[in-house]
């Protein structure tokens, strides 16, 4: 049964419990190992009008935007802020380590093209909806990996980024930068390129990142020392969490990382109360907008980097190598100066009550 997931023949009976549950988040399986979710901002978009700050920083178009996957169930490290479900989490075994297989390239982007235009041809006809935007919306421009998992452990990510490109497409890839070997052999740049951080030194990782695979932490300072060999824009994102990673120790600690890695930019990002992560982390550990930018004028000072720009909406702030970011889609011509609208509860801590 195309799209709900629950009943597929082509995956393994046993991880039957975990597919529901995804199904039930709203994931839709493109192929065996791959989701697709309609992200919150899309819907946004599309109903206000409104986008998410990639589109204030880089004209990222939320409606056109496709945030997936291709490691469903995978990935090296177990963090304390993650949403995904893990296997265990519904009593599936399954090694988290590896995929079991994995699909061909161009399935996978006619999958993704096809499955996007489903969740958004929703839109036609709704009163109040401006068809160009559905039309735009039915024509993606953007794939974002970054909805669950570790994208590099699929063992054809050069190939599934090249194919994406061809298609007219940008790519944002969001890894823990665990595998710098994939990184440093693909043949084809993602269009932005980011490492996700949370811990400042090996005792933070371990404690927060909480690695599945020994010499995670040396393999993630090896990917750092790659990103100055990448000529697409590249980021560090930290998500910063309230009482672990906003100290001077771990400031200082990121600071000697962004040295190392000289990205085009800093993403300071609070960490949101959501999914599983509610289990370990709690409301309080979220960081309001005011502080978050407080913390980033701190690391700003240390790195050298300036704050260029913020979105309190998505309680995120920029610090950049270059005085404009490099705009990768069409989206929000006003760019860094452009106003946002704060919707209903929009407003620091209220979104999560
Ligand atoms: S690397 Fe990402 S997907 Fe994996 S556990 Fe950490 S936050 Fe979750």
């Amino acid at each position: 049964m195309r799209g709900k997931g629950l009943i597929r023949k082509d995956l393994p009976e046993k991880w039957a419990p975990l597919v529901e549950r995804l199904a039930r988040q709203k994931y839709h399986f493109v192929g065996r190992h791959t989701v697709v979710k309609k992200c919150h901002w899309t819907h946004m978009a599309m109903m206000e009008g409104r986008h998410c700050y990639k589109c204030k920083f880089y004209g990222i178009e939320s409606h056109r935007d496709i945030q997936m996957s291709p490691s469903a169930f995978w990935c090296w490290n177990a963090c304390m802020h993650c949403w995904r479900i893990r296997p265990q989490d519904v009593g599936v075994e399954l090694d988290e380590t590896r995929l079991p297989f994995y699909d061909d390239p161009k399935e996978l982007v006619d999958g993704l093209i096809r499955e996007h235009r489903r969740l958004m041809s929703g839109y036609k006809g709704m009163p109040g909806i401006d068809p160009k935007m559905v039309e735009e919306a039915l024509n993606p421009a953007h794939v974002t990996m970054s909805l669950t998992g570790e994208p590099t452990l699929y063992p054809l990510l050069g190939d599934l980024i090249k194919e994406i490109h061809k298609r007219g497409m940008t790519t944002f890839v969001v890894t823990r930068g665990v595998r710098p070997d994939v990184l440093a052999n693909l043949e084809e740049e993602p269009s932005q390129l980011y490492v996700s951080l949370e811990a400042w030194d090996k005792k933070s990782y371990d404690y927060f990142t909480r690695p599945l695979v020994p010499r995670a932490w040396e393999l993630t300072l090896e990917t750092l020392g790659l990103l100055p060999s990448f000529t697409n824009p590249t980021a560090i994102r930290i998500t910063l969490i309230k009482g672990f990673n906003d100290t001077e120790e771990a400031l200082r600690g990121f600071a000697r990382l962004i040295d190392l890695a000289r990205p085009t930019y800093v993403e300071i990002k609070s960490y949101m109360w959501l999914g599983t992560s509610r289990q370990r982390l709690s409301k309080e550990d979220q960081a309001p907008f005011d502080y978050l930018k407080k913390v980033s004028m701190k690391l700003s000072e240390l790195t050298g980097y300036p704050l260029i720009g913020e979105s309190m909406v998505s309680r995120v702030t920029l610090l950049s190598s270059i005085p404009e970011p490099i705009r990768l889609g069409k989206g929000c011509p006003e760019g860094l100066k452009m106003q946002e609208k704060v919707g209903p509860g929009e407003y620091d801590l209220e979104l999560f009550p």
